[in-house]
């Protein structure tokens, strides 16, 4: 997910001090990518490969200046994701295999997607979410989360089951968001 467009004057500031050449970006899929559209499996084990995937994909977050990012947006197809909505950028948190096992009421948030750039628009999900998921150990741990966090967790395992937030737009509002994302993309071939 995109971080408000408000905070990111300030982030890409901190970006640039941030950023060093050892970091491994990846390349983030774009929608509408067909790549977007797969379903992730399970993560069997969190070994060395998981951990070193985790690193990268929270460094390609923050360089993207990204509050969250799903393992399927960089065209890896388990079921993996980072997110952090600090406004610092400094606290990111990990969720293998997450599930989600409860939620409750109502929230229409405005969001945005690094795969989808530059499109924002209003979705409305569950306000609160408990969700379970492993830790970098493989312990399972279950967080309560409501607001921003739950919106977050809901776009993020979205994009694991192969669905993108633009798809709960009206059918007119995606046609003419995929016309202008190939025009973009296009234009800069
Ligand atoms: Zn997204």
């Amino acid at each position: 997910m995109r971080a408000d467009a408000r905070y990111n004057k300030t982030l890409q500031n901190f970006k640039l001090i941030l950023y060093s050449p050892f970091m491994a970006l990846l390349p983030i899929l774009r929608y509408p990518d067909t790549r977007l559209y797969k379903k992730a499996k399970p993560v069997r084990e969190v070994d060395e490969y998981i951990r070193c995937l985790v690193q990268d994909m929270i460094e390609t977050m923050k360089a993207a200046v990204g509050i969250g990012l799903a393992a399927t947006q960089v065209d890896v197809h388990l079921r993996v994701i980072v997110l952090d909505i600090s406004k610092e950028q400094n606290n990111p948190e990990v969720f293998i295999n997450p599930r989600l096992i409860q939620q409750k009421g109502q929230r229409e948030h405005e969001e945005g997607c690094l795969s989808v750039p530059g499109i924002y628009d209003k979705v409305t999900r569950a306000d609160r979410v408990v969700v379970e998921a492993w830790d970098l150990e493989g312990k399972t741990f279950a967080l309560e989360a409501e607001g921003l966090m739950a919106t977050c967790l809901q776009h993020e395992m979205d994009h694991l089951e192969g669905k993108v937030f633009v798809d709960y737009l009206s059918l007119l509002k995606q046609n003419r968001i995929k016309a202008k994302l190939r025009k973009r993309l296009r234009e800069t071939l």
